[in-house]
């Protein structure tokens, strides 16, 4: 597998083992987050080649971004891609999705400041809103590309109607949705459509939020928002791990571990060039790296794509 490849049709290159970062400050989202150790994950990364990062305004809410900006000072600023989303507006105790060109650009601007960059690699749309059109919303991301703050764009959690009105002038150059081998809704629609357009596809939750690492049991127990997500719960959660079983002699038989296995079979896929799994520790990060050694023969795609069908 290559070691650097480029997203879709936009000139950013990159490892296509990335980071996902909402655990990196995301105390919104994990309880009882250590900062630091949220810092180290991102320079292990780093350190070890990776250099795809992906954060979002939402993700502390603003924290995230200001860990990350702290660690890319002590790195060059062109070594690193850098991915971002903005959307999220905060009125009172109310969070709205706002896809206005003028609160976009003004998002851009406030997420340049937290990470400390004059420029951001890729902005994402992170949800649409019920009333901006997409094509005017992406026009305000292009005037931003024109003018050199942000290097591509992107839309996440659009429909593929949503995403055909972003792309009518075709400045879309990446869509990040979820997908994984348990949720694959994205290969009905989402998936053909990016592939014919040039655009990249970035799935999140690649590993399911963990299931599919292949470290839980039926035992395992969660303190975040997992206890609540259905894949965890009861029958569904041992079905779920009978399924993740099976991948371990696929794993065994190529020297890896499951969590390889799952992202190599993403990167199978023509869309996707990239994949950003989260990380709390820096092994799993290193650790991920591994899935860059793993080939599949056509037979090895179809089976695994059969385990979870
Ligand atoms: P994920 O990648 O499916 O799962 C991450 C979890 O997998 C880690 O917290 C860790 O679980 C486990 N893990 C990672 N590497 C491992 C390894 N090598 N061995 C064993 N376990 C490993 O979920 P995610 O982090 O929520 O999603 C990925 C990224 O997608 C996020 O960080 C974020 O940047 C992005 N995202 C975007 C959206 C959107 O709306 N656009 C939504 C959600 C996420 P433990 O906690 O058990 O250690």
């Amino acid at each position: 597998m290559n070691k650097n490849t480029q997203l879709g049709k936009s000139d950013l290159q990159v490892n296509p083992i990335g980071l996902g970062t909402n655990a990196v400050g995301g105390h919104n989202i994990y309880p009882n987050l250590d900062e630091e150790a949220g810092k180290d994950v991102v320079r292990t990364a780093l350190n070890h080649g990776m250099n795809f990062l992906d954060t979002a305004f939402i993700y502390g809410p603003e924290r995230s971004e200001e860990l990350v900006g702290e660690v890319m000072k002590e790195y060059k600023r062109e070594g690193v891609v850098l991915a971002t989303k903005g959307a999220h507006q905060f009125k009172g105790e109310d969070v709205v999705f706002n896809n206005d060109p003028t609160f976009l650009k003004q998002s851009v601007e406030d997420s340049l400041q937290r990470l400390r960059t004059y420029y951001i690699d890729l902005f994402y749309i992170h949800f649409p809103d019920d009333d901006t059109p997409k094509d005017e919303a992406v026009g305000a991301l292009k005037e931003l590309k024109d003018e050199g703050k942000i290097r591509s764009i992107g839309v996440s959690n659009f429909s593929l109607d949503q995403l055909k009105e972003a792309n009518k002038d075709g400045f879309v150059d990446v869509v990040q949705g979820e997908y994984n081998l348990f949720k694959r809704d994205a290969e009905k629609d989402i998936l053909p459509y990016t592939a014919e357009n040039n655009i990249s596809f970035v799935p999140y939750f690649p590993f399911a939020s963990g299931l599919l690492a292949g470290k839980y049991d039926e035992n395992t127990t969660f303190d975040d928002f997992r206890s609540k997500n259905s894949l965890f719960q009861g029958e569904e959660l041992k079905k779920n791990l009978a399924k993740v079983d099976q991948l371990r002699p696929i794993a065994e038989k190529k020297g890896v571990d499951v969590p390889h296995i799952v992202l190599a079979w993403y990167l199978n896929q023509p869309a996707i060039d990239a994949v950003i799994p989260g990380a709390k520790r820096d092994r799993q990060v290193v650790d991920n790296l591994k899935t860059l050694e793993v080939d599949f023969s056509s037979d090895e795609v179809i089976q695994i794509d059969r385990i979870f069908s």
